[in-house]
């Protein structure tokens, strides 16, 4: 037994294993067309991010900056930075940062990991994946409308059935001020039916007890005071503006006078696509935000969406696929056989195709096993033979056995190889297992 424990990787945060990765690279294969499709263009920010930037921009009495940031203090200088919670605030730092939006507005997209320390669950973890995109600059409803159906084409292209749109409209402030009075008087009259996180909320935030889980409080958030009765002339008429166009382009939706969103920066409207009672991805407009960061005021809109969510869903739904496979795999034997092996597999690399090449040793056999394991379409075998004949045979490992159960195997000149196998691979039906779904 070893003398060293085993380090754990941290709680919540997973490693992203080969197995899976045929999965997460249809995703985001899938994620950059659909962004190139509706002209965003990528932006890659920092992980960490000073502290203040999330404090300000996410509003200090959201539950991700209350209680779920990594924040630490950096020991060489005394900076206070944190582990990135999202990445909204972290695109319109750098588009300010950098000018992006000067000229005219700019429609941005990002992935990557996001942390929240949050308690790890089935869709929740401390480590995350998100895709976002923001639309920088646009009063919107047109490009409100036009990321959710960004969304709707990526479902369809992923094959993701039944993905459900609940959408809110939540104003502006002032229309949320006099909301919120009426709210909390409400709220006050059922004081004694309130749980412990909603007295908490109660002069806080509200707003964010209609969002409540608790089976016991349903009936008291549904019959709360809706923010739809206080819209102003022209919230509403955003409103009405975008679900003009989702009737407009075919796009169910369903109007949650709940909905509304954890964050202090969203206002008009808000989005959800959620499936099988799991919200997928949650955005909208978030016109304050800019100008709280330090910008010219810039109305914008953009949605996040989970990774590790969607992902699920394509496993629950049978749509992972598999992953790629090599074209060759080498097998030798010999010293000089090793020698020429290496080469050849560089040789068969410059023209394009997958190359792997058995390295230490073992015999035919075990090698042969490997190259079946590998999947490869076709074996390159070296023996002393065929060192000395400046050959290698090409044996096939996907169909193509002869009544000996042997698959067939052909002496090719060395020199020749590369083409023989790309006229080979030309010659074959595609590959079912090798990326189609
Ligand atoms: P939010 O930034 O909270 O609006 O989240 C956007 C999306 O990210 C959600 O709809 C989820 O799909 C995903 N998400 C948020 N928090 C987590 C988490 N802790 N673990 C996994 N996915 C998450």
């Amino acid at each position: 037994m070893s003398k060293v424990d085993r380090i754990q990787g941290v709680r919540g945060m997973n490693d992203v294993l080969p197995a899976d990765e045929a999965l997460w690279d249809r995703l985001e294969s899938t994620v950059a067309a659909t962004m190139r499709a509706y002209g965003y263009a990528r932006i890659r920010t920092p992980i960490v991010e000073p502290t203040r930037l999330f404090v300000r921009g996410l509003g200090e009495v959201t539950d991700i900056v209350e209680k779920e940031m990594y924040s630490f203090v950096d020991s060489l200088n005394g900076d206070e930075l944190s582990l990135r919670p999202e990445n909204t605030a972290g695109v319109v730092r750098a588009a300010l940062e950098h000018n992006l939006t000067y000229e005219s507005p700019r429609r941005l997209w990002y992935a990557g990991p996001m942390f929240r320390h949050e308690r790890p669950q089935k869709g929740r973890y401390r480590q995350f994946h998100q895709i976002g995109a923001e639309a920088l600059g646009f009063a919107g409803p047109d490009v409100d409308a036009e990321l959710i159906m960004l969304c709707r084409r990526l479902w369809d292209d992923l094959g993701l059935p039944q993905v459900r749109l609940e959408i809110n409209s939540l104003g502006q402030a002032d229309e949320r001020a006099a909301h919120r009075q009426a709210l909390i008087s409400y709220l006050e009259g059922h004081r004694d039916l309130l749980d412990e996180d909603a007295r908490r909320r109660l002069h806080s935030n509200p707003l964010r007890i209609l969002d409540t889980k608790n089976p016991a409080m349903q009936e008291i958030a549904e019959n709360a005071p809706r923010l739809a009765e206080f819209l102003g002339e022209a919230s509403r008429a955003h409103f009405d503006g975008l679900t003009q166009r989702l009737r407009d382009l075919n796009q169910p939706y369903h109007v949650n006078h709940r909905l509304v969103r954890g964050l202090d920066y969203y206002n008009l409207t808000v989005f959800e696509w959620v499936a099988d009672g799991l919200t997928l991805c949650g955005g909208g407009r978030y016109d304050p935000l800019v100008e709280m960061l330090g910008g010219r005021a810039s109305p914008s809109c953009g949605f996040a969406l989970g990774v590790e969510r969607v992902l699920e869903l394509l496993r629950q739904h049978d749509l992972v696929g598999e992953g790629a496979s090599p074209d060759c795999y080498v097998v030798h034997q010999g010293d000089a056989a090793a020698h020429t092996a290496i080469q050849v597999a560089e040789r068969l690399r410059d023209a394009g195709l997958d190359v792997v090449m058995h390295c230490g040793s073992g015999g035919f056999k075990s090698q042969f096993k490997r190259a079946d394991a590998s999947r490869a379409a076709f074996a390159i075998v070296l023996g002393d033979d065929e060192v000395a004949k400046g050959v290698a045979a090409v044996k096939s490992l996907r169909g193509g056995q002869d009544e000996t159960g042997k698959g067939e195997q052909q002496s090719v000149a060395l020199e020749d190889l590369a083409d023989f196998v790309l006229g080979r691979l030309a010659d074959e039906p595609a590959d079912d297992a090798n990326g189609g779904i």
